[in-house]
């Protein structure tokens, strides 16, 4: 079957690589398969000479000093994608939320985005190594603003917390699970860092509970890009066969399908 990829980058975002919107384009226009543009909010909103700021202590008073050319930037930013959309090529956001679970995007525009992406990109807690149960409480809190917000999908949850040696207790696992099940958003298998005892772990749960799973490669090189092998490795070993597959996957509305066909 055909996949959808929730999630891509552009140079739009700090951490890419060889990857453009002009690129992507080309590709759409080819006829690969969908996917959505997907750049992480905070390297946006955040002055250009400080895209890192949001990944500091200063994150808060950054983010008040430039609120109004910081949105600026965000709605110049998806009306320019938004005027390059192809076929297939649906308009989206990876949402940054503050500690204090603000997110760092304008007011009123996440309603016109064809792909919410909700992440936890920056936890003070594990910057000032703080105890696992801090970790655990900030997660939460972060995950439940993104909720807040309307996400349609939480990508690559435990990267941070797994990649700082902060395990994946059962007891987080259910309660994202069920967060997701309650708010109604997708779980993300992302292909670009991979966790696969804990993916594993996630996606059995999520199907156990009826939540849906995401697909994305969080592509930050062309060489990530249409690389699926990571995602269908774990739906084939959490017992999903490939006729299954479509019934637990997530994808746009109608409405942003009819969009992206131009
Ligand atoms: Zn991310
Ligand atoms: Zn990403």
């Amino acid at each position: 079957m055909q996949f959808f990829d929730c999630h891509t980058h552009t140079e739009f975002s700090s951490c890419a690589e060889d990857v453009t919107l002009g690129g992507y384009v080309e590709r759409a226009e080819a006829g690969c398969h969908p996917f959505a543009i997907t750049d992480h909010s905070a390297q946006i909103f955040y002055p250009p000479d400080n895209r890192w700021g949001f990944w500091t202590d200063d994150a808060e008073a950054i983010f008040e000093a430039c609120r109004e050319e910081g949105a600026e930037r965000i709605r110049h930013y998806i009306a320019t994608v938004r005027a390059a959309q192809s076929c297939g090529m649906y308009v989206g956001t990876e949402l940054d939320v503050l500690p204090d679970g603000r997110m760092v995007f304008p007011e009123g525009l996440l309603e016109s985005l064809d792909v919410v992406l909700g992440a936890v990109h920056s936890m003070p807690t594990l910057r000032h190594e703080r105890p696992a149960d801090e970790v655990y409480a900030e997660f939460r809190a972060q995950v439940e603003a993104l909720a807040g917000h309307g996400i349609d999908v939480l990508v690559h949850p435990y990267r941070l917390t797994l990649a700082a040696g902060v395990p994946l207790t059962d007891e987080l696992l259910h309660w994202t699970v069920a967060c997701a099940a309650d708010a109604g958003f997708a779980l993300e298998i992302n292909g670009h860092k991979g966790f696969p005892e804990e993916d594993l772990r996630m996606v059995t749960l999520a199907l156990e509970r009826g939540v849906q799973l995401a697909i994305g490669t969080d592509t930050h090189r062309w060489s990530e890009f249409g690389d699926f092998s990571y995602h269908e490795e774990i739906l084939l070993r959490a017992g999903l066969g490939p006729e299954t597959w479509h019934g637990h996957l997530w994808r746009p509305t109608p409405a942003a399908a009819e969009a992206a066909a131009g």
